[in-house]
């Protein structure tokens, strides 16, 4: 065989893809008619695909790449690592210079008594080390009953099957036998969509106390904990009412129920704090992190977990852990990223600056008329697609169908947006300058002038509720 290299042209690369590459989350033989887009490189914000086509990569890779591509530091930290101690296990007893560094680092950063990491190789992997984890400690403690953990739908955790079981996306439970036994998962706060006529107050209130009754059905010696993202990232970027975390801590706080913090989003600086929890003044008792940690570099997941759960994982022998945790060549490409994010204020640049620049450009998206409402949160965005704003309609299509024309042309005119069902969302580099987010809010404008005309044309501007 030929050596396949970036200078292969792209249908080449594109038959071979097809040939012998099974993607996550698509259609194979779709993909196949229509031939994968190769990306051959990216810098900054930029990724260029082997047309030599640019785009702007308004997604950060798949939410992860904080500090941007291209950067040599990480790479040149994963090289003196790989040198000196390419490999080393944390098992037995044992342990090496990034593993110790990385977890002092995040114990610094991470709030409160959140002092204490497990490591995972991915978000996925950390969410099913919080299950064992969660139930453990009740069991040590003489629960051993108090083992349901209570999640929401269309949360998003990960897709190994204990962390696509806490996840609440009907379709993934659908395929391989999911959920495992007692997870519970109660209603989104999801106003724009399910809110009805009450106010947002009112609603994340709601929608908050569904916790407390679920704790009431299900008993309230059964519940180990409740797991949920600060902000839904793939769920939508649903940004909850201001109601909805204080109702739930209490709640928490009132049943003695732990809470985990799925931080893999909203980690490292996405709302412009070091973790979600801190923009809406959570107390988890659990951290899940990935993604940002790393900015994608490496990869690198884990759980941030707090003195007293911490104190009886640790005086029983937690019969849990992978090869690669605390991977030595990825635990250094992450410090380098903290270091990276820290000392070259990046975190503190978003607070101060960047995401009152985002909203304030992506605010203008409201006056589209293909647009419900535009919303920011640090760095990350959401634009419901409808054809009547005013009560909050879907189309009368199958949904999505406008969404992903309008991923289509993100796609042909430089941008990667990505939808979810009818709603458009973006979550940058955090690195990303005022003039690239002009461009962005730019390209976003022309793709939904392109998506209306084609949805007019189609006769797909009905109102389906
Ligand atoms: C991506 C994601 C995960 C899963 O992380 P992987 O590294 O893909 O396994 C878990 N939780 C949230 C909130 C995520 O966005």
């Amino acid at each position: 065989m030929n050596k396949i290299t970036n200078h292969l042209p792209t249908a080449e690369l594109q038959a071979l893809d097809a040939a012998h590459h099974l993607h996550p989350f698509t259609n194979g033989v779709e993909l196949e008619a229509k031939g994968a887009r190769v990306i051959t490189r990216a810098n900054g914000v930029t990724l260029t695909d082997s047309d030599g086509n640019d785009y702007l990569d308004a997604m950060a890779g798949l939410w992860c790449m904080n500090i941007g591509y291209g950067r040599t530091e990480p790479a040149d930290a994963a090289a003196r690592q790989m040198l000196e101690l390419p490999y080393y296990n944390t098992f037995f007893q044992t342990t090496h210079v990034p593993a110790i560094a990385l977890a002092a680092k995040l114990a610094e950063l991470a709030p409160g008594d959140l002092n204490h990491v497990f490591y995972a190789g991915s978000g996925s992997e950390a969410n099913d080390t919080n299950i064992r984890m969660v139930r453990t400690y009740w069991a040590e403690k003489g629960h051993p009953n108090k083992n349901i953990i209570i999640s929401r739908k269309n949360a998003y955790h990960g897709s190994s099957v204990g962390s696509g079981s806490l996840g609440g996306m009907a379709f993934m439970h659908a395929q391989g036998g999911l959920p495992i036994p007692n997870i519970h998962h109660i209603d989104q706060p999801h106003y724009w969509s399910e809110g009805g006529d009450q106010s947002p107050e009112e609603f994340g209130l709601g929608r908050a106390r569904q916790l407390e009754k679920a704790i009431h059905e299900l008993g309230v010696d059964r519940v180990a904990a409740f797991i949920a993202e600060p902000i839904q990232g793939a769920g939508g970027v649903i940004i909850p009412p201001s109601t909805y975390w204080p109702e739930i801590q209490r709640i928490c706080d009132e049943y003695d129920i732990l809470l985990i913090a799925d931080e893999v989003i909203c980690g490292f600086g996405r709302t412009g704090k070091w973790f979600g929890s801190q923009a809406f003044n959570i107390r988890p008792h659990i951290m899940t992190i990935a993604k940002g940690l790393s900015s994608g570099y490496a990869p690198i997941g884990g759980s941030i977990v707090c003195d007293e759960v911490a104190a009886v994982i640790n005086n029983c022998e937690f019969a849990h852990g992978y090869t690669y945790s605390g991977h030595p060549v990825s635990a250094a490409v992450a410090l380098e990223n903290l270091r990276i994010l820290e000392e070259e204020g990046i975190v503190d640049r978003v607070e101060s600056h960047s995401a009152a620049y985002l909203a304030d450009k992506w605010a203008g998206l409201a006056d589209h008329p293909l647009v419900g409402e535009a919303k920011t949160i640090g760095m990350m965005g959401t634009l419901p697609l409808t054809p009547d704003a005013a009560n909050r309609a879907s189309f009368a299509g199958n949904e999505g169908d406008i969404g992903l024309m309008c991923r289509e042309h993100c796609f042909q005119n430089g941008l990667v947006m990505r939808h979810v069902g009818d709603r458009m969302i973006i979550s940058p580099p955090l690195v990303i300058s005022d003039a690239e987010i002009d461009t962005l809010v730019e390209r976003a404008w022309k793709a939904l002038d392109l998506t209306h005309a084609q949805a007019k044309k189609e006769g797909l501007m009905k109102s389906g509720k």
